[in-house]
C-alpha cells in the first residue's frame, strides 16, 4: 500500500497517480469499479493466508492485494486510502460511508466509559451531538472550549474535564462553521503535552479538516494524530454522494480498520470510485471556489443591506486569529456567512427571490448553495447558543461554487435589490 517513492511527489500529483498499478486490472489506466461482494481463493491454504494477513498482519499475503469480502476492504478502497494518506502526509487512512461514520468510529474506539473528550465549539452539529450528547450515555464525559486561539480558554476546559476523569480525546474543527473561528493546531498539540504531564497519559489529538480540505490545511504537519474529513463536501465536490475519511498514525488506524468491518461503515465500491475521480481535481475546484468566494464576500461587504460578512479572509490584521490563519491555512475557504439588516422575514424574502443559487445545507459542491442558518443548520441550537456563535435571524450561509462569479453576484444583487 505504501510506495517508498511517494514522498517525492506533491499532493496534486499523488491525487492522480498514487497507489494504482495497471497490472492489477488488465492494464486499465484507471482503477475500475470492482462491483463484487466477495473474493475467491485459489486454494484452502491461500484462504487461510489471506485471513492471517488481514487479522494478524503477517503471513505470506501480508502487504499484498488479496481481499476477502467487501466489508473488510476492496481494491478501490486500497487505492483511495493510499491516496488520502499520501495527500495528507499521514501514515495510513480509512474511508467510510460518511463523515459522521468516520467521527463515530473515532469516538467508539477512543472514548471509553470514564474517559473525557475536550472539543471546540462551534463544532459541526452532528459531532457536537455525538461527543457531547450520545457518547456520555455510554459513560464518557465532555467539555468544550470556545476560543481555540487562547491557551487559557482551552486549558480551563481541560481542567474541568480532568476533574471527572482522564482526557482521552482532544478535538477541534478549524475553521469553524459558520463563524470562521480558528483553532490553533500547534497550540492544541502543545496542550496535549500539558495534559500528559498532568494526567500521565497523552490524549489523542483529532482535527476535523472538512472546511478547508486536504490541499489548504495539513493538520498532520502540525503534529495532529488523527484527521477526520467529510469527503462529502470539497473532496467529492459535486453534492452527489456522502463519504468520510480518517487519516493519521498507523497504530491508531489499525484498530479502527478491524472495528470498521464490524460496524460495516466502509465506503462502497461505486462511491469509492466516484471519490477517486473527484480527488484528482479537488485542488483546482477549491482554488476556483475560493477565488469566487473572495470576490462575492468583498461585494457583499459593501452592500447597504448587509450588516456584516463573516469570512476567514477578513480576519483582522494583528489579531491572534490572523497569526494562526497565516501559519496554518493556505486559503480562506469558500463557505462563509453574511448577516442582513433585519431578521427572518428579510432573509426569507431575499432567499425566495434567488433564481440561480439553490437553497440547501451542503457545502463544498460545484453549485453555489445558500441557506438561512437559524432555521436550518442551526435549527436545533438554542437562541442563546446561536447568538454566542454570532448567528442572528438575518444570518445566511453561502457555500460559493464554480459558476461564473459574475452570475453568482448578479443573482445575489437582484435578490437583495428588492429586499
Ligand atoms: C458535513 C460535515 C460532517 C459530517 O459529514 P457527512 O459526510 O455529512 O456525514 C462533519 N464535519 C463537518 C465539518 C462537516 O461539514
Amino acid at each position: 500500500m505504501t510506495d517508498p517513492k511517494a514522498p517525492q511527489f506533491r499532493p496534486e500529483t499523488l491525487a492522480i497517480s498514487h497507489g494504482w498499478d495497471p497490472e492489477d486490472a488488465l492494464r486499465s489506466a484507471k482503477p475500475p469499479v470492482f462491483m463484487t461482494a466477495t473474493f475467491t481463493y485459489p486454494s484452502a491454504q491461500a484462504a487461510k493466508d489471506v485471513h492471517r494477513a488481514y487479522f494478524d498482519g503477517d503471513g505470506p499475503e501480508a502487504g499484498g492485494s488479496s481481499h476477502i469480502y467487501a466489508r473488510l476492504g476492496h481494491p478501490g478502497l486500497d487505492v483511495l486510502e493510499a491516496r488520502l494518506a499520501a495527500i495528507d502526509g499521514a501514515e495510513a487512512a480509512l474511508a467510510y460511508c460518511s463523515g459522521m461514520a468516520a467521527h463515530t468510529a473515532v469516538a467508539l474506539a477512543y472514548l471509553r466509559p470514564g474517559e473525557g473528550v475536550v472539543f471546540g465549539r462551534p463544532f459541526y452539529s452532528g459531532v457536537d451531538g455525538l461527543l457531547g450528547g450520545i457518547m456520555p450515555q455510554f459513560g464518557s464525559h465532555a467539555e468544550a472550549y470556545t476560543d481555540g486561539c487562547d491557551a487559557a480558554n482551552i486549558w480551563a476546559a481541560c481542567e474541568r474535564a480532568m476533574v471527572k476523569g482522564p482526557i482521552a480525546l482532544l478535538a477541534a474543527e478549524s475553521p469553524g462553521n459558520p463563524t470562521a473561528a480558528l483553532v490553533d493546531l500547534d497550540l492544541l498539540v502543545e496542550i496535549a503535552g500539558r495534559i500528559e504531564a498532568a494526567q500521565g497519559r497523552r490524549p489523542i489529538v483529532m482535527v476535523d479538516n472538512t472546511l478547508l480540505g486536504p490541499f489548504h490545511q495539513r493538520p498532520i504537519a502540525h503534529g495532529v494524530d488523527l484527521v477526520v474529513t467529510s469527503l462529502t463536501k470539497y473532496v467529492a465536490g459535486h453534492s452527489d454522494l456522502l463519504a468520510g475519511a480518517i487519516t493519521g498514525r498507523k497504530d491508531l488506524i489499525a484498530p479502527l480498520k478491524l472495528q470498521r468491518l464490524v460496524w460495516g461503515s466502509h465506503l462502497d465500491p461505486y462511491n469509492t470510485w466516484l471519490v477517486l475521480r473527484s480527488l484528482e481535481t479537488v485542488h483546482l475546484r477549491t482554488e476556483r471556489a475560493m477565488e469566487n468566494a473572495a470576490a462575492v464576500a468583498a461585494w457583499l461587504r459593501d452592500h447597504s443591506k448587509v450588516a456584516g460578512v463573516t469570512y476567514l479572509g477578513f480576519t483582522p490584521a494583528g489579531s491572534p486569529a490572523r497569526a494562526v490563519f497565516e501559519r496554518q491555512c493556505k486559503g480562506a475557504g469558500s463557505t462563509f456567512s453574511f448577516h442582513l439588516h433585519g431578521g427572518e422575514a428579510e432573509a426569507f424574502a431575499m432567499l425566495d427571490r434567488l433564481k440561480l443559487l439553490k437553497m440547501a445545507v451542503n457545502l463544498g459542491g460545484s453549485n453555489t448553495l445558500i441557506c438561512h442558518s437559524a432555521s436550518t443548520t442551526h435549527y436545533a441550537v438554542s437562541p442563546e447558543n446561536r447568538r454566542a456563535s454570532g448567528i442572528t435571524d438575518g444570518t445566511i450561509r453561502l457555500s460559493v461554487g464554480l459558476e461564473h462569479v459574475d452570475d453568482i453576484i448578479a443573482d445575489l444583487a437582484q435578490a437583495l435589490a428588492a429586499a
